[in-house]
C-alpha cells in the first residue's frame, strides 16, 4: 500500500515536479532504493500513467513510438527528447519558453528585479552571445546588453560585419543580481535550464561566452579565462568560444586586441571574412 506523505512534503514534491515540468522535463525516474513496494509513496495526481502488463517495457527502454499521454513541449518528441526545431517555428518556441518562465520567483533574484531579461535577437541566429546577468539598464529596459557594456558589444558585433539583430544575446541569469554581483550557483543553476532551452531552439553554430561566469556555466566547470581563450570548446551542439566580458574591456581597454582575436576565431568558424575597414572594436 502507498505510504501517505505529510501535507508539507506532498506540497514540496508537487512544487518540485511542477518546476521540472516548467523546464520541459516530464519523465522522472525514481531510483529503486526500496525493495519493499509498500514503502513507495505516491503523491496524488502525479502517478505515472499505467502501462498494460502486455505492453510493459523495462523502465529504461523508451522508444520514440511509445504511446504517451503526457503533454509534450514544443520541440520535444514522444520520448521527451529535444528535436531540432524548424527555423520558422523558433520564434514561437522561444515565446513558449518565455511563457514557462512566467513571473518567475524560483530564486532569490526575483525579489530585487524590475524586469526579467529573457534574451534578444534573431531566433535563427548562427551566432549567440551569452553574458553574466542584467545590470541596471537591462533591468529597466528588459533587454540584454543595452548599457555601456552593451554599446561595446554592439561595436564588437559590427566589427565582425554583423548587425545586432542578426545575432542572439542572452545571459546566464535573467534577473539583475543586487549591486551587479556575480550570480550565486543556486541562482545560476535555477535559471540555466531556460538558457539551455533557448540555445536548443536557436541552435547557433557558434556560442561566445562573455567572461568567466558564462564560460563556467556553459562548460560546467571553472577554469581561468586564460586557459579557455583561443580554442574551440563545445556546448549544447555548438562551438563555444570564450572571450572577455565587455565590462572588463571597458575597465582595461588594452585587452580589446585579445578579444578581437577571439571574435576572429568565431568569424573563421562561421566562414565570415573581416569587413574591409574593420579594426579591433
Ligand atoms: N552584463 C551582462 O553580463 N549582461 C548584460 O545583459 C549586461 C551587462
Amino acid at each position: 500500500m502507498a505510504r501517505q506523505l505529510s501535507p508539507e512534503t506532498e506540497e514540496a514534491v508537487r512544487a518540485r515536479i511542477g518546476y521540472f515540468r516548467d523546464l520541459g522535463i516530464f519523465d522522472l525516474y525514481r531510483r529503486d532504493l526500496a525493495p519493499d513496494p509498500t514503502t513507495i509513496a505516491t503523491v496524488p495526481g502525479t502517478e505515472a500513467p499505467s502501462v498494460p502488463a502486455a505492453d510493459a517495457k523495462s523502465d529504461l527502454e523508451i522508444t520514440p513510438d511509445m504511446p504517451s499521454s503526457l503533454p509534450l513541449m514544443p520541440g520535444q518528441n514522444k520520448a521527451g527528447q529535444n528535436k531540432p526545431i524548424a527555423p520558422k517555428e523558433r520564434a514561437a518556441a522561444l515565446q513558449a519558453i518565455r511563457s514557462d518562465i512566467g513571473d518567475c520567483t524560483r530564486c532569490a533574484l526575483s525579489a530585487g528585479r524590475h524586469t526579467i531579461v529573457f534574451g534578444d535577437g534573431d531566433p535563427n541566429a548562427r551566432l549567440m552571445f551569452v553574458g553574466e546577468g542584467p545590470g541596471a539598464d537591462e533591468d529597466a529596459q528588459g533587454l540584454p546588453f543595452v548599457g555601456r557594456a552593451g554599446q561595446l558589444l554592439n561595436n564588437m558585433i559590427n566589427a565582425m560585419g554583423l548587425r545586432r539583430d542578426q545575432v542572439y544575446i542572452a545571459n546566464i541569469v535573467k534577473c539583475r543580481p543586487p549591486q551587479n554581483r556575480v550570480p550565486e550557483p543556486l541562482e545560476a543553476n535555477t535559471c540555466l535550464p531556460f538558457l539551455f532551452r533557448q540555445i536548443d531552439v536557436i541552435q547557433p553554430e557558434v556560442l561566445v561566452a562573455l567572461g568567466s561566469t558564462a564560460a563556467t556555466y556553459l562548460l560546467a566547470g571553472r577554469s581561468p579565462l586564460s586557459a579557455l581563450r583561443g580554442r574551440i570548446h563545445h556546448a549544447r551542439g555548438a562551438k563555444l568560444i570564450v572571450t572577455y566580458h565587455p565590462a572588463y574591456l571597458l575597465r582595461d581597454p588594452r585587452q580589446k586586441k585579445e578579444a578581437w582575436a577571439d571574435l576572429q576565431l568565431a568569424m573563421t568558424e562561421l566562414g565570415l571574412t573581416t569587413p574591409a575597414k574593420a579594426s579591433s572594436p
